[in-house]
């Protein structure tokens, strides 16, 4: 028995041509998209009817840490060291695995709301956010965040963090679920770390989830203390390679582009964050488009965004680079939805599975209420992805679909429980913040 999703007033395929579709419809069969186009129900389809509505791929964020959905709201308007170091860490030694499940429901349910489909995270108590990223029904890559501690005993428990989130996930068995080793970055982590991490993923296939270049405060240090660039350093010390996913890399001369180009690396930009922490510059993106680097969109976590929404990641975007180029023609609206859908894909070698609407591929699909007064109206093709960057919000998604299934429909959560996750995160933040 498959699924038909009948008669969308438009398909927005991402595929190799960007097709956007006219009046069609789209088979679900076994999880997978089996047949696109003007289709008709066969005996026993599940039919939707999908008038009025706009489907597209399920947008991809290449960069958060769900958990963090407990501190938004708290501490805002910080410079990043103050913010990481005063507020954060400290509040971070305290967590829970029980909070950080509630945390990444919580986002789950954010998530699902807005029509992300899949994501990759970096946080602690890692295993709990599995259960909730199972429960929830999402795709998702997961790593332990590595900081290397200020005692030598410490290091082992960090390495053993991660190879235990590794064999869980193995044994979980959840073709949703992947691993990622996750150094936090290259200054919480030392040389002999960030190589321990790159040789556990070449070993273990997987990708590699790190901040990179992220601030001016950072690359100033690291010039001090390594008198040399971050993306330099890390090249000379064979860091760099194609599985690495470096979120941020705002700090990188054109040269550094160019490493990250020839070694194969894929970045995670996270303007909203950026700007929010004002790490100062602009991450050069299409110095990266030049050099051939994947780049894929992510929001970062919910305590520097505040949100998990890519509608907004995905106009913030466009409009970042616009602004600081002097140049409308830059980050336009088609390449914007690529970086939130086939591109975040590619950052994530995911693009054969997810990413785009075609024959064979995962069913992550979205619907948009193409009658809402702020999408209204769609002159054409072109229009449709105008308004999907420009105009639409997470909230204008009607239905969410995951392998096939139905996660969200009419705007109402069908697996997950938006009154008991509120009041279990409410449980969560009064630990945290004792009144
Ligand atoms: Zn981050």
């Amino acid at each position: 028995m498959g699924t038909l999703l009948m008669n969308c007033d438009w398909v927005v395929t991402q595929d190799p041509q960007r097709r956007v579709l006219r009046n069609s419809s789209v088979r679900i069969n076994d999880g997978k998209v089996d047949d696109i186009g003007d289709l008709r129900p066969i005996p026993k389809d599940d039919i939707i009817d999908c008038k009025g509505k706009l489907l597209i791929p399920g947008l991809i964020n290449t960069h958060t840490h769900l958990s963090m959905t407990l501190f938004r709201g708290y501490a805002d308007d910080l410079e990043l060291q103050q913010w990481l170091e005063q507020k954060i860490w400290p509040l971070e030694k305290q967590l829970t695995g029980d909070m950080c499940y509630n945390g990444a429901l919580l986002g789950g349910l954010e998530m699902t709301r807005t029509g992300t489909t899949c994501f990759v995270d970096m946080y602690f108590h890692m295993e709990r956010v599995a259960e909730a990223v199972r429960e929830a029904g999402l795709r998702a890559v997961l790593s332990y965040g590595v900081i290397d501690p200020k005692e030598d005993a410490g290091i082992g428990r960090e390495r053993e963090n991660t190879l235990k989130l590794l064999e869980h996930i193995r044994s979980l068995n959840e073709p949703r679920l992947e691993f990622a080793v996750g150094p936090h970055s290259p200054y919480t982590c030392s040389e002999e770390t960030l190589l321990w991490a790159e040789e556990l993923a070449e070993k273990n296939n997987t990708l590699v989830n790190i901040h990179i270049a992220e601030t001016r405060g950072e690359q100033a240090r690291f010039e001090r203390e390594k008198k040399a660039r971050v993306a330099e350093y890390l090249n000379k010390i064979g860091f760099l390679s194609d599985r690495v996913l470096a979120a941020h890399s705002v700090w990188l001369t054109k040269s550094e582009v160019k490493l990250f180009g020839q070694n194969g690396v894929r970045v995670a930009h996270c303007p909203v964050s950026n700007m929010k922490l004002a790490g100062g510059g602009v991450a050069p993106l299409p110095e990266m488009w030049e050099a051939g680097v994947p780049v894929g969109l992510g929001t970062d976590g919910p305590a520097s965004n505040n949100g998990l929404d890519m509608f907004d990641t995905m106009k913030t975007c466009a409009l970042v680079h616009k602004a600081h180029r002097w140049d409308p023609t830059i980050a336009n609206a088609q390449k914007v939805l690529d970086m939130a859908t086939i591109d975040g894909a590619r950052s994530i070698s995911k693009e054969k599975e997810i990413g785009s609407i075609e024959i064979g591929k995962r069913a992550d699909l979205v619907l948009l209420d193409a009658r809402d007064p702020n999408m209204i109206p769609i002159h054409g093709k072109e229009t449709v992805v105008s308004n999907l960057v420009y105009s639409a919000n997470g909230f204008n998604v009607d239905t969410t679909i995951v392998d096939g299934k139905i996660l969200m429909t009419d705007r109402k959560p069908l697996v997950l429980d938006p009154e008991k996750i509120a009041s279990a995160v409410d449980v969560s933040v009064a630990g945290l913040f004792p009144k």
